[in-house]
C-alpha cells in the first residue's frame, strides 16, 4: 500500500484546512491536505460570497475555494484525493487510511472535515431527494425554471436560498415553524422585497407528496398553526441547518452532546496532544468561511509550539 508521511497532516479542504495547510506549508512542514468527499467543502455549493474580507465586489464561492487550494499548492502543499475511512489517533504517528488504500501519517493532525446539510427526516423526503427534494439550491435551482418550489428554514441559508431561487423559479414560498426569521437582517430586507417570494410562518412539512414515473414532487403537506394543509410545489429545498462531520472520529476523541469536536479555550487544541481541529467541526457558533480560516491558521500556529 502506498505510505506518505508528514509533519502536518490536514483532513478536509474547506477554508480551514486551506488556511492551515499555507500556514504549514509557508512554516516549511510540507504538510498533506487530504481532499475528502466534498473538496472545497460547503463553499462550493454556494454562489454569491459577499462577507469573506478582501473582495470588493461579489465573488463565487467555487472559485474562491479554487483560489484557495491553488494557494495551498502553490506555496508546497502536498494535496491528495481521498476520502479517509479510517483514523487511528491512539498513538504517534496519528494513520489517516483513505479509500485508496493511501495510508497518510503525521507527526500531528488537524481535523477541518466541516459540516454537512441537516434533512428533516421524513421518510417521503427521502423518497424523492434528487426527484424534486434537495439540499442545495445552487446545486438543483436550475432545474425548476419557472416552477414553484419552497424552502424549509429561517437561518441564513434559507434566505439566501430562497433568493437565489427566485432566478429560476416563478414563485418561491418560505416554510418556517417559527414567526421570525434567525438570518440576518441585511437578508430579510431583501427577502422580504422580493415580489416572488411569500413566507407561510408557524408550519412544519409534515410529508412530501408526489408520485409518478420517474418519481416527481408535486406538494407538501404541511401543518400551519396547528391545521393541516397542503401547498402545491414542484420542488422543496431543506434548509435547516447542518451537523459536523465527525462520525470517522466517534470514541476516540472529546465530542459535545451535538457531536462537534471539543476544542481548548482561545486553542484548536483536542483532548489528544497533537490532535488539532479547526473550522465547522468544531464550531457551531460562528460557522463563517473567515472564522473557518481564521482557526485554521491558528491550528498551524499551533501545532509549530507543538512540534518545536
Ligand atoms: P441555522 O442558522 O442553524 O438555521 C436553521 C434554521 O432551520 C432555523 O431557522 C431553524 O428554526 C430551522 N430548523 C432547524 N431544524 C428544523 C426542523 N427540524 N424543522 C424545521 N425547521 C428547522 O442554519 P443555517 O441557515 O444553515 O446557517 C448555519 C450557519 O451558517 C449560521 O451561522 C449562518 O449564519 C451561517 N451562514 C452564513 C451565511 C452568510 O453569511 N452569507 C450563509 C449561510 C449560512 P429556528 O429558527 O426555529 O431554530
Amino acid at each position: 500500500m502506498p505510505q506518505h508521511h508528514t509533519h502536518v497532516l490536514i483532513l478536509g479542504s474547506g477554508p480551514a484546512g486551506c488556511a492551515a495547510a499555507i500556514y504549514a506549508a509557508r512554516a516549511n512542514r510540507q504538510p498533506i491536505l487530504i481532499n475528502g468527499i466534498q473538496p472545497g467543502g460547503q463553499l462550493t455549493i454556494t454562489t454569491d460570497v459577499e462577507n469573506y474580507p478582501g473582495f470588493a465586489d461579489v465573488i463565487q464561492g467555487p472559485w474562491l475555494m479554487e483560489q484557495m487550494i491553488k494557494q495551498c499548492e502553490h506555496v508546497g502543499t502536498r494535496i491528495f484525493s481521498d476520502h479517509i475511512t479510517k483514523v487511528d489517533l491512539s498513538k504517534k504517528p496519528f494513520t489517516a487510511t483513505g479509500e485508496s488504500g493511501t495510508v497518510y501519517t503525521g507527526d500531528s493532525i488537524i481535523i477541518c472535515t466541516g459540516a454537512q446539510a441537516k434533512w428533516l427526516g421524513l421518510e417521503s423526503e427521502k423518497k424523492f431527494q434528487g426527484y424534486g427534494v434537495s439540499g442545495c439550491a445552487t446545486c438543483d435551482g436550475f432545474f425548476f425554471k419557472g416552477k414553484e418550489v419552497a424552502v424549509v428554514g429561517g437561518g441564513n441559508s434559507a434566505v439566501e436560498e430562497a433568493l437565489y431561487l427566485t432566478n429560476h423559479a416563478s414563485k418561491v414560498t418560505v416554510i418556517h415553524r417559527r414567526d421570525k426569521f434567525r438570518a440576518e437582517k441585511i437578508l430579510q430586507d431583501r427577502l422580504f422585497k422580493n415580489p416572488k417570494i411569500n413566507v407561510i410562518w408557524n408550519s412544519q412539512v409534515k410529508e412530501v407528496l408526489g408520485g409518478g414515473n420517474p418519481p416527481g414532487v408535486t406538494g407538501v403537506k404541511i401543518i400551519e398553526s396547528g391545521k393541516e394543509r397542503e401547498l402545491k410545489v414542484d420542488g422543496v429545498f431543506i434548509a435547516i441547518g447542518h451537523f459536523p462531520n465527525t462520525a470517522l472520529f466517534k470514541g476516540m476523541i472529546d465530542m459535545d452532546n451535538d457531536g462537534y469536536i471539543i476544542t481548548k479555550a482561545n486553542s484548536t487544541k483536542t483532548n489528544i496532544p497533537g490532535v488539532f481541529a479547526a473550522g465547522d467541526v468544531q464550531d457551531k457558533i460562528f460557522r463563517q468561511a473567515v472564522t473557518a480560516a481564521g482557526t485554521g491558521c491558528m491550528a498551524a500556529l499551533e501545532i509549530e509550539k507543538y512540534l518545536g
